[in-house]
């Protein structure tokens, strides 16, 4: 047991180094050498599959964007309402002082005398 320890565990009876001295060596193959030599030192940096495609994404984002700038200011909107003036319409309709009108066609929705126009979008 204190011999074991004394060689270290690398070395069993010396048969490590004497199959390092006894055995044959063969040298790599021009094949083998070349691989081992293009992997260590490649001869240019490859480039990643993005790159390829960057160009045409990033023409492809600047005009999307260049649409969107151009075509936003032109899409339909809600039409500009007060909201002050909404509201004080509303009051006024709540307590009767004026009558209350169609949202959309704006006549009114009860006649106050005969032939008056009233709404007709509901029917
Ligand atoms: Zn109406």
């Amino acid at each position: 047991m204190a011999n074991e320890r004394a060689e270290g565990p690398e070395d069993d009876g010396g048969m490590g180094r004497l199959l390092r001295e006894r055995l044959p060596r063969h040298p790599a193959t021009p094949v083998l050498r070349s691989a081992v030599v293009e992997a260590l030192m490649p001869a240019g940096a490859r480039q990643s599959w993005w790159v390829f495609w960057m160009p045409p994404a990033c023409s492809a984002v600047a005009t999307a964007l260049v649409m969107l700038l151009w075509i936003a200011p032109s899409l339909p909107s809600a039409p500009a309402v007060d909201p002050a003036q909404l509201v004080a319409r509303a009051v006024l309709v709540y307590t009767h002082v004026l009558p209350p009108t169609c949202g959309s066609c704006g006549l009114k929705l009860e006649r106050r005398y005969l032939g008056e126009s009233v709404c007709r979008c509901g029917r």
